[in-house]
């Protein structure tokens, strides 16, 4: 971190802040450049928050020089991690998966669809059993019985299970009926001690991002997760708020290889949650595999004008065939070694 000091600071307001950095238990490098004075914090740099240190008096600003995540960050792991979701199925570095299914776990459709999803290629199956709604009123999901029929799917057909958890009382519940991959939605995207708790198992997280939330927020999100000791993170674009209204979010595509960048951790994105709209769906799914992103999250409904939360942005059977092989094209033609 260095703190750029404002040409009229006196030499005694200097001496207070480096004395000041020093009782903080990190060393302050003055160095005097041609136009600036200029102090370089050296050490653990958590202890400083940039925000005061930029409030004083002498100082014109701060710049960061390493980024706060750091087990999150490219920078102290090149290479890519790749994460274990079971069933053989894995995630990041040259494993590109597509996780499929309803927005909500609703009853016996459910393995109708996990069947079909699973027949066009998809390796993961997503259905939420706890349902994060806007309004109290809307379905709020079907709770431990949805888990049970995501976790009977999953053993039909051989493939791991996504579904969202929102409440860090829950976590042994999950663990306990051995879901494979807990989704935190966009709405608990920095829900702190939901994110502490899970980091306190092994068991993969699909981090969303939240619907304000920066790449440098859903990073340090991430960096909750795996500083309590889970390394197993994939991170989700899912789009975010902005004043467009003719989609239900803006997919944030910079972000996959923003995040590529950034981050070893493997990088997903949700075009169903992202454009909200079925019609958008499929040209979004390809784009996001062409940006680079190591697997897609697509809703699925065999009867979406029925379907008890978002139906609007659910792909039928037979439309999520015709993405599968469309997807296939992208992957081909942009990577054709990570050809499976
Ligand atoms: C979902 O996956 O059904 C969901 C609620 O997603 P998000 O948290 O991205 O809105
Ligand atoms: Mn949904």
């Amino acid at each position: 971190m260095i703190a750029i000091i404002k040409k009229n600071a006196d030499r005694s307001s200097v001496d207070n802040l480096v004395s000041w950095i020093e009782k903080k238990g990190l060393q302050a490098h003055v160095s005097q450049g041609e136009n600036e004075l200029i102090i370089g914090l050296v050490g653990d740099t958590t202890k400083i928050d940039p925000f005061l240190l930029e409030s004083m008096d002498i100082v014109e600003r701060v710049q960061r020089v390493s980024e706060p995540f750091k087990k999150a960050n490219r920078k102290f792991h090149p290479a890519d991690t790749v994460v274990d979701c079971g069933h053989g199925v894995k995630i990041g570095g040259n494993h590109f998966q597509v996780i499929a299914g309803p927005c909500s776990v609703e009853g016996e459709n459910l393995i109708r669809i996990a069947r079909r999803v699973k027949a066009a290629g998809a390796t993961m199956l997503r259905g939420g059993a706890y349902k994060p709604r806007t309004s109290p009123y809307a379905y709020q999901g079907m709770g431990a019985e949805g888990l049970d029929l995501l976790m009977e799917a999953a053993s039909e057909l051989d493939m791991p299970v996504v579904t969202e958890i929102m409440d860090p009382r829950d976590v042994q519940l999950f663990v306990d009926k051995g879901i494979d991959v807990m989704q935190i939605g966009a709405r608990n995207a920095q829900n702190f001690p939901l994110l502490k708790e899970v980091g306190k198992t092994r068991t993969p997280v699909l981090l969303k991002r939240g619907m304000s939330e920066t790449v440098d927020e859903l990073l340090m999100a991430a960096e909750y997760i795996m500083s309590e000791g889970n390394p197993n993170v994939i991170l989700c674009e899912r789009g975010i708020r902005t004043f467009e209204t003719r989609t239900r979010n803006t997919f944030d595509l910079n972000a996959v290889p923003v995040l590529r960048y950034l981050t070893h951790l493997p990088v997903v994105a949700d075009p169903s949650h992202a454009t909200g709209y079925t019609r958008y769906v499929v040209p979004m799914a390809l784009a996001a595999t062409a940006a680079g992103a190591h697997g897609l999250e697509i809703e699925v409904h065999d009867a979406p004008d029925t379907a008890w939360s978002d139906g609007a942005q659910a792909l039928t059977p037979d439309m999520f065939d015709d993405c599968m092989r469309r997807i296939a094209l992208i992957r081909e033609a942009i990577e054709p070694a990570a050809k499976a």
